[in-house]
C-alpha cells in the first residue's frame, strides 16, 4: 500500500510517500521558519500564502524522490486539524484534488496523533499500548494509547503549551524564533541551579500541567533584574527555566505510566527533541525498568511522514473520508 501524505498545518510544508504505512519512501519537509522569524512568531496569512506558494512543488519532489508517479498510489492521507485554518486548507485542497481525479481514497489525519506515529515510523517493531507524553508547540497531553486509533486523554495544560512556554521565554529574552532548539543550546552552558523557578504540579494527584505561572516568574526575574541594573546572565536563565518545565514533565510521566501499569513510554512533539527532557526521561526511565522511545529530531517536529502513517493505520482500518470533510482549527485527540 502506498500512501502520499501531505502536513500544512502550521509553517511546515511536508509531502510524504510511504509504504505500507512504516517506511519512508521520501519525507519533503519545506519550512517557513525565514519568513516567520523577523515577526518573531508565525503569521498566519503569510503562512497560508507560502504553502499555496510551495504545495505543488513539494509533492512533485516527494514523488520523484519516491520515484512514483499518481498511478502509484493507493490512498491520499492529510491533516485536517488542529492548526491554523488557513494553513490546513491549502494541504487539504490539494489532496481532496489528488483523491478525486485519482479516484482513491482520502484519509483525513490529526496532526497530534500524527505526532505519536512519528514513533512508528522511527521504530519498526513498537506497538501499542503505551503512555504517550506529546510536548508541541500548541499542545500538552499525557494519553495512554491503547491501540491504533484508541486514546485516552489523562491529563492536558491548562493554559500554554511545553513548546508555547519555550518560545514566548526566548522571545523575552530576544533570542529569536523558534524559542525551543535555541534555549536548549544555551541551556547546555548554564547553570540549571542558578534560579529556583516555580514547578506547578498542581493538585495532589493531577496530571494536568500549566506553564503560564513558570513564564511569569521567568518573565518578572528578568525585569527584577534590569531595574537592579543586574547583568542577566541569559545562558542560567536558559537552563533554570528549562529545568523547571522537564522536573514536571518527567515528574508526571513517570507517575502516570506507574499509575496505569505501563511498561512503555513514548515522547511525541516537537518539545521531545530537547535533550534535557531526552537526558533526564531516560534516567528516570532506566531507575524505573521502563522502555522509553522518542523520534529522530527530524521526525520530533512538524513532517508528512507522521501524517502518512496515521493514514495508512486509519485506511487498513477501513476508515475513509468524504470529499466535502473541512479543516478543523481546534480537532481534539481522544474525543
Ligand atoms: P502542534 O503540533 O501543537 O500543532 P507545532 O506543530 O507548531 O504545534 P511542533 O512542530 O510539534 O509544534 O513543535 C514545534 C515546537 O517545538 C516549538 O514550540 C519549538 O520551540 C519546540 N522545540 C523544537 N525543538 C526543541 C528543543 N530542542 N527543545 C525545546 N523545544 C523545542
Ligand atoms: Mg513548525
Ligand atoms: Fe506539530
Amino acid at each position: 500500500i502506498i500512501t502520499l501524505a501531505i502536513e500544512s498545518s502550521c509553517d511546515e510544508t511536508s509531502v510524504s510517500v510511504l509504504e505500507n504505512g512504516r517506511t519512508v519512501l521520501s519525507n519533503v519537509i519545506s519550512s517557513q521558519i525565514e519568513q516567520h522569524q523577523k515577526f518573531g512568531g508565525v503569521v498566519p496569512e503569510v503562512a497560508s500564502r507560502k504553502h499555496i506558494e510551495n504545495i505543488n512543488q513539494v509533492i512533485e519532489d516527494a514523488l520523484r524522490e519516491a520515484d512514483i508517479s499518481f498511478d502509484g498510489l493507493s490512498h491520499v492521507a492529510v491533516t485536517h486539524g488542529p492548526g491554523l485554518v488557513g494553513a490546513l486548507l491549502v494541504g487539504l485542497s490539494a489532496a481532496k484534488a489528488i483523491a478525486y481525479a485519482r479516484e482513491i481514497p482520502l484519509n483525513a489525519v490529526n496532526h497530534i496523533e500524527g505526532h505519536i506515529y512519528a514513533n512508528f515510523i522511527e521504530h519498526p517493531t513498537l506497538e501499542p499500548p503505551f503512555i504517550c507524553l506529546i510536548v508541541s508547540g500548541g499542545h500538552t497531553h499525557l494519553v495512554h494509547m491503547t491501540d491504533y486509533g484508541q486514546y485516552e486523554v489523562l491529563g492536558r495544560t491548562r493554559d500554554d503549551a511545553a513548546g508555547e512556554a519555550f518560545d514566548k521565554i526566548a522571545r523575552a529574552l530576544g533570542l529569536g524564533y523558534p524559542g525551543g532548539p535555541i534555549i536548549d543550546q544555551l541551556a547546555r552552558e548554564g547553570n540549571a541551579q542558578a534560579i529556583n523557578f516555580p514547578r506547578a504540579y498542581l493538585e495532589v494527584g493531577s496530571l494536568d500541567f500549566s506553564f503560564s505561572g513558570l513564564k511569569s516568574s521567568v518573565l518578572n526575574y528578568i525585569n527584577s533584574e534590569k531595574m537592579k541594573g543586574h547583568e542577566i546572565v541569559l545562558a542560567d536563565v536558559a537552563a533554570s527555566f528549562q529545568q523547571a518545565v522537564v522536573d514536571v514533565l518527567v515528574e508526571k510521566v513517570i507517575r502516570c505510566a506507574l499509575d496505569k501499569g505501563a511498561a512503555q513510554i513514548v515522547l511525541a512533539g516537537g518539545v521531545a527533541a530537547n535533550s534535557g527532557l531526552r537526558r533526564d526521561l531516560t534516567k528516570a526511565c532506566e531507575e524505573k525498568g521502563i522502555n522509553l522511545k522518542y523520534p529522530s529530531l527530524e521526525l520530533c517536529t512538524d513532517n508528512a511522514a507522521m501524517i502518512g502513517c496515521v493514514g495508512y493505520y486509519n485506511y487498513i482500518r477501513g476508515l475513509e473520508s468524504n470529499l466535502d470533510i473541512n479543516a478543523i482549527s481546534n480537532l481534539k485527540i481522544g474525543e
